[in-house]
C-alpha cells in the first residue's frame, strides 16, 4: 500500500469519493472539510486531507507540506466560519486512547461558544 492511498475500509475516503454524504464546507485540490455528524460546539468542522493518512504523527512525517496546507485551510474556513475573532481549537485525536475513532487523519475546528482548558 502506497502512502497515501485511498483505503477501501475508510469512512472519510468513502466521503471523498462521494460514497457516504457530507456537508462540505469547503474544498481544494488537497484538502476537504465537512461538518461534523455529532457537532461538539456551534461551529465543529472536520478538515482532512483528500490523501489517506492514518493520524497525524503519519501526516507530519510523511507529508508535511500537505500538513501545513491542512493548517492553512483550518484557518480560511475559521475565518469563513465567523469563528477567528473569538477563538476557536483544532485538535487532533491522535490514537485510540486518544479518542480517535476514524483513522484518517482530521483535524477538529471548533468554535462558536466558550472552549474551556484542559480539555476532558
Ligand atoms: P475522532 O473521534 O477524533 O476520530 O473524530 C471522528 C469524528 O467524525 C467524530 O467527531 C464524529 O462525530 C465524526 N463523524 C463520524 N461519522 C461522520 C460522518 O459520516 N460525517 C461527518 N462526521 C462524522
Amino acid at each position: 500500500m502506497a502512502a497515501g492511498e485511498p483505503q477501501a475500509d475508510c469512512l472519510f475516503c468513502k466521503i471523498l469519493a462521494g460514497d457516504v454524504p457530507a456537508t462540505i464546507v469547503h474544498e481544494t485540490k488537497d484538502v476537504v472539510a465537512f461538518r461534523d455528524i455529532n457537532p461538539q460546539a456551534p461551529t465543529h468542522i472536520l478538515v482532512i486531507p483528500r490523501a489517506h493518512y492514518a493520524n497525524a504523527g503519519e501526516l507530519g512525517a510523511d507529508a508535511p507540506e500537505l500538513a501545513g496546507a491542512l493548517l492553512a485551510e483550518a484557518a480560511v474556513i475559521a475565518t469563513a466560519e465567523d469563528i477567528a475573532d473569538s477563538g476557536y481549537r483544532i485538535v487532533f485525536n491522535t490514537g485510540a486512547g486518544a479518542g480517535q475513532t476514524v483513522f484518517h487523519v482530521h483535524a477538529h475546528l471548533l468554535g462558536g461558544r466558550g472552549l474551556s482548558w484542559p480539555p476532558g
